[in-house]
Order: structure tokens, then sequence, then C-alpha cells
């Protein structure tokens, strides 16, 4: 199993965003180029500024965006008979801890706080804001964390049912996911929208199901006419060993992702990724295959997020003149 590259390279169409550039003089550097994107959106009503970066509002065009990728996703999977669970974009701090997110990626992980004070304590809060202090100190951590990966909130839940069936069992999830990386690329949100199939089962279930949504990915992004490469992925795994850990990445071939070039001259992004964790989640929960080994995991994550802003991207901002192929792939949209 390797990187693949497709063969789709000359289905990049109408480009909304370039249009829009200066066509003369030195080019402009990426970030103003992403900012030019972020406004465009904006401009066209897609997105709704939300008053920080990378927290947006969707328009009724941008969410039947969302749905049509929703109905395409689940023709796409319906041969997993996957089990359908959707959680809010909180989830336990609890199990949170225990998945060890925070030893990867502290810098992005966001927490719920509260107040907990009394009344002079509410008095001194309200003096704080009221002089442009700050008053977030004045509360604590809930026991509700913001999930970042819609996956995370499952494993507990199956571990809790005991011992697998020896076909182990494949979760259909979506969450709106948080991570703190405000940005002012419109594909770098800090909250957004993974829908996944997660896998769980023994080692060769969960290495067979990557290979079948890599393969699934690609035909979908080829039905999308969008262009798109499938690479190893590079996780910015935090601090000293973080280096180390994402070596370690590369080299397992854990994580691999299918991009789609946005700007012209800039990497591509990351559309959809597609993991294997090994027993990672089964050395935190009980999650045990039928013969009680540890069991496996997996998972195919589609931003849905950044779809949107891919076919918008490639196919322009008027989703009447998008191509026919693509308006039924999304249910008709
Ligand atoms: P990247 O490398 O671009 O930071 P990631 O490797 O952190 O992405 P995953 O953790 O694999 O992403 O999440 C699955 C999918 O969720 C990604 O392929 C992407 O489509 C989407 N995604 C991840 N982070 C963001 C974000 N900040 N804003 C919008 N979508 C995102
Ligand atoms: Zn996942």
């Amino acid at each position: 199993m390797d990187t693949k590259v497709s063969a789709h390279d000359g289905a990049n169409s109408a480009s909304v965003v370039d249009g829009d550039f200066p066509a003369a003089g030195a080019p402009q550097p990426l970030q103003a180029r992403q900012h030019r994107y972020l406004q465009a959106l904006i401009e066209a009503g897609l997105l709704i500024p939300g008053g920080v970066d990378g927290v947006y509002g969707r328009s009724a065009e941008f969410e039947a965006i969302v749905d049509g990728l929703n109905i395409a996703f689940t023709a796409l999977g319906v041969d997993q008979h996957a089990e359908v669970m959707r959680f809010p974009p909180g989830m336990s701090r609890n199990h949170f801890e225990k998945s060890e997110y925070l030893k990867s990626f502290p810098q992005l992980a966001g927490t719920v706080h509260s107040f907990y004070g009394n009344d002079r304590d509410h008095h001194r809060l309200l003096a704080r804001l009221e002089d442009s202090e700050e008053w977030a100190d004045e509360q604590r951590p809930t026991r509700v964390v913001l999930t970042p990966a819609a996956c995370y909130p499952i494993y507990p839940v199956i571990a809790r049912r005991g011992v697998m069936p020896p076909e182990g069992c494949v979760v259909d999830a979506m969450s709106y996911c948080f991570r703190h990386e405000p940005s002012l690329d419109p594909m770098r949100m800090q909250m957004f929208r993974q829908r996944e199939y997660v896998r769980l089962g023994n080692a060769d279930q969960v290495i067979a199901f990557r290979q079948l949504w890599i393969d699934r990915g690609q035909q979908f992004a080829a039905l999308l006419e969008l262009p798109h490469e499938v690479r190893l992925a590079n996780d910015p795994f935090f601090g000293r060993c973080g280096k180390i850990v994402a070596d370690s990445q590369r080299e397992l071939k854990l994580k691999l992702e299918l991009l789609v070039p946005i700007h012209d001259g800039a990497p591509p992004s990351a559309c959809m990724s597609f993991n294997y964790h090994m027993d990672h989640f089964a050395q935190v929960w009980a999650l045990r295959t039928a013969d009680g080994a540890p069991a496996h995991t997996g998972c195919a994550g589609f931003g849905l997020e950044r779809m949107v802003l891919a076919l918008l991207r490639h196919h322009g901002f008027d989703l009447a003149h998008w191509p026919k192929g693509v308006r039924a792939t999304l249910g008709g949209l």
C-alpha cells in the first residue's frame, strides 16, 4: 500500500477566484490569496463573518452543497451497513483525556469553561468586563471539551458494549469539530464538520477498509471533477518528540490524505483523510474483537467545509452552472 496519484489534473475547470486576482505584477503571497478567496466567499454571501477568524455562518446555498455531499457519502457507504451515531460538538472531558489527544495536539484542543462563583465573584467578573480587563480566568473548566474529530466519542461507546461480533463493526459519524488554528485561509476553520466512516475489527479488516475508502475517495473526487492526488500525511505533532511521532506516522503509512489544489502554486489542501490507528484506541478503551484480542481501528474522514470550498473554487459560485454530472452526484443539487 503506497501513495497514489490520480490522473485528473486536467479536470480543473472554471476558476472563480483567480479570475479576480490582479493579472499582472508580482504574484500575491499565499496568505493574501487565501484571504482573497475568503473575501470572495463572504461577498457572495456563501460564508457569513462570525467575528473571529475561522468561525463563520453558512448560507442556504453553502448548506445545500453540504446536504448534497452528505447524501452522496451515505450512498457511497450503503454497503457498509454502518451504525449511524451523531454526537453534539462537545464530548466528555474524561473520554477526551483518555484518548491522549493532549499528548499529540495540545495546541489545537479547546475546552469548555463556565462560572462557578458566588455573588462577590460575579461582581468582580462584571467589573473586569466593564474595564475591558481579561475576565476569562474567573471561570473554571467544565466536564465538557470541544470534539476534535468526529470519531472520538465513538470508541468508548463500542467498548462499553463488550466483545465485538466476528465481522467487527462500522460506524457512520458526523460532528462539528473544533481546532484552535485561527487563520485567514477559509480552508482552515476553527469550527467545521467532519463526516467519517469508522472501522473497528482485526488488523486485516481495518487495512482492507482503509484501502476500499482510498479507492472510493478517489472515485468520488473524479465524479466531482476535482483535481486530486493521494499522499502520505504529515500531522503537526506538538513539541520536541513531535517530529519522531510524525516520522513514525509516515514510516508506518498510518495516514493518507486526498488533496485538492486550491491556490495556484501553493500546496494542495487535504479534503479527506484515511487513517489506521493500529490498536491505539484498544489500549485506551476495552475494544476487543470476537476472539478477545485488542481491536484495531481506522477511519475515513471527509472535511465537509473543505469539500464545499474545493467545489466552489473549481466549478464557480453559480451552482446552476456546475457540470451536470457533479450536480447529479450531489443528489441532483
Ligand atoms: P490538515 O493537515 O490540513 O491540518 P488534518 O490532517 O488535521 O488536516 P484530519 O485530522 O485528518 O485533518 O481531519 C479530517 C479532515 O477534516 C481533513 O482531511 C480536512 O478535510 C478536515 N479538516 C481538518 N482540519 C480542518 C480545518 N481546520 N478546517 C476545515 N476542515 C478541516
Ligand atoms: Zn477519525
